[in-house]
């Protein structure tokens, strides 16, 4: 008895000094993020049996049980507040199909949907239509005070149709042409105002009846097969008590080479608008053609989830703190009218961050942070960010309180690199944290590999810097170890042409998570060190977001 009794504090004293000793050095926490686990998790979340994991499907259903479950076996606690770890989202579904007429000349010109144009309308009634409205260019649609530019100047383009280049102007830097201008829209990086939710948002502000940005591949990142992939299906918004009345009508993309028809049947040039558009004097060019579009709506209510759980701060105090991981758990679900495969698997994206989630949950298990950690996975990320959005509306802990958000979309999954690339550069305090942490791993931290696609607009973290709580995003690194120097660079691009957003984005049989478990080792750090530190993250004077955080 006696020595069993003795056994027993044995235990417990080792486990006390374990959990101590865990407390003040997360080695374990580090250990606990493998290349095992986060491919088990992967290949759950990206089989075909999780149909492509779209916003209420059977996928959905399947995917936040996993995610509960996971959760639960961790020994994470429900993160909502009322006991569950599920944040119900309505969500309003609308699947357009519209006629699309562009006529110049009194000649209509020939353009098929959605191959040439594509075009929605996000209020949520069954028909709306504009008809015969002038086309009236307006370069790229940019009100930025900040940077004295207004594309508009003062031209009413109330119930117009216009027609908006992607992206910001790029302005080449008067002392060097062969570079941009740093000191306009970012030089080579990305602005919000390149964004296409800024384009229509400005729309709308400017009463156009419909906004149509031409779509170029290079600056898209991305070719017109994804505009069509993702527009001629059905999309989804936040459910409003006004059904959008006030938006912009029609909201749509043409294609470069619809575009340059519409032009020259117009009597414009391209070539020659787009110079225009560079210069500050660029005033709004009226096109002598109509367009007129006719959108029916299937609309449908859809109620979807975020999936959030919880690790409760060891301070008394600071435990009403917060620091938020994210990750987005939904992708483009099935496709039955496709030939062959018909599942989005979406294994890069995001059942690679999903699962990378679960991975940083359990290694906060392994600590016992001051702060209270959220660990929360978002719906409805490829509709819109609308998931997260919700969450910012909705907050289930007050924004003020919520420290930072460190969002993971898509891990590297081609093996170790020598770098990690920073998104966003010089947003938050919260990146000040990175450097040591990735000195000691033998790396180093370097700006993302391109600025000018504006990923720090388009994931789940930017819905959190639009109110003002500092984010922090990385991407891959693209200097791997023991490979050839464009190793990166050629992995990226292969990916981007032939799986984002595709039927064929799964597990390859090349894929190496080594790299991707270093980099998650590297955000552990970083939030860990937010949950435990002494001075709260902020937005850098450079940032647009600084003026929102209270
Ligand atoms: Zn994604």
């Amino acid at each position: 008895m006696a020595v069993r009794r003795w056994m027993i504090a044995g235990y417990v004293l080792c486990f006390v000094v374990m959990r101590l000793a865990a407390a003040e050095h997360p080695e374990s926490s580090l250990q606990s993020i493998t290349t095992n686990d986060l491919l088990k998790h992967i290949r759950v979340l990206a089989s075909d049996e999780f149909e492509g994991r779209a916003p209420r499907s059977p996928g959905e259903e399947k995917t936040i049980r996993y995610l509960m479950e996971q959760f639960k076996a961790l020994g994470l606690k429900p993160g909502n507040p009322d006991g569950t770890y599920l944040q119900n989202v309505p969500l309003a579904g609308f699947t357009s199909e519209p006629t699309i007429i562009f006529t110049a000349g009194g000649k209509a010109l020939d353009v098929a949907w959605p191959k040439d144009c594509v075009a929605w309308s996000r209020r949520l009634v069954p028909e709306v239509s504009v008809e015969n409205t002038d086309i009236v260019f307006v370069g790229y649609g940019i009100v930025a005070p900040e940077y004295d530019w207004d594309d508009y100047k003062g031209v009413d383009v109330r119930g117009k149709t216009i027609l908006m280049l992607i992206n910001d102007p790029p302005i080449p830097d008067p002392s060097d042409p062969s570079k941009l201008d740093d000191r306009m829209f970012k030089g080579r990086g990305m602005t919000y105002y390149g964004r296409w939710t800024y384009k229509y948002e400005i729309a709308t502000a400017k009463g156009a009846a419909a906004a149509i940005i031409v779509h170029e591949t290079g600056p898209a990142g991305y070719p017109w097969a994804v505009v069509v992939g993702s527009n001629s299906r059905e999309n989804m918004d936040l459910q409003s008590a006004d059904g959008n009345k006030d938006r912009v009508a029609i909201e749509g993309w043409i294609s470069l080479d619809m575009a340059k028809r519409l032009c020259s049947a117009a009597g414009e040039d391209y070539d020659l608008l787009k110079a225009k558009a560079l210069r500050r004097d660029f005033r709004p060019v009226p096109f002598d053609a109509k367009a007129s579009f006719a959108v029916s709506n299937i609309l449908r209510d859809i109620s979807s989830r975020n999936v959030v759980a919880k690790i409760e701060g060891a301070d008394p105090k600071l435990k009403d703190e917060y620091v938020i991981y994210s990750a987005h758990w939904d992708h483009l679900g099935r496709n039955p009218k496709l030939p062959g495969d018909q599942v989005y698997n979406g294994a890069l994206d995001n059942a690679s961050g999903t699962a990378a989630l679960l991975e940083l949950a359990e290694a906060f298990t392994k600590v016992r942070p001051k702060r209270t950690v959220l660990f929360l996975s978002v719906t409805a990320e490829e509709k819109g960010l609308l998931g997260a959005k919700y969450y910012v509306t909705r907050p289930l802990y007050p924004l003020e309180r919520t420290l930072g958000n460190i969002n993971i979309d898509g891990i590297n999954v081609w093996g170790r690199t020598r770098d990690i690339g920073l998104v966003g550069v010089g947003q938050s305090t919260m990146e000040d944290l990175l450097p040591s942490f990735a000195t000691a791993q033998g790396r180093k931290v370097v700006p993302e590999a391109e600025p000018e696609k504006g990923y720090y607009y388009r994931s789940d973290h930017f819905e959190f810097a639009k109110v003002g709580v500092p984010a922090l995003y990385t991407d891959r690194g693209t200097d791997y170890l023991g490979k050839p120097a464009d190793f990166g660079k050629r992995k990226r691009e292969e990916y981007i042409a032939n799986d984002y957003h595709k039927v064929s984005d799964e597990i390859k049989p090349d894929w190496d998570l080594s790299g991707a478990v270093e980099d998650l080792r590297l955000l552990f750090q970083v939030g860990y060190a937010v949950a435990q530190g002494d001075t709260r993250p902020e937005w850098k004077s450079g940032s647009e977001f600084k003026k929102v955080r209270r």
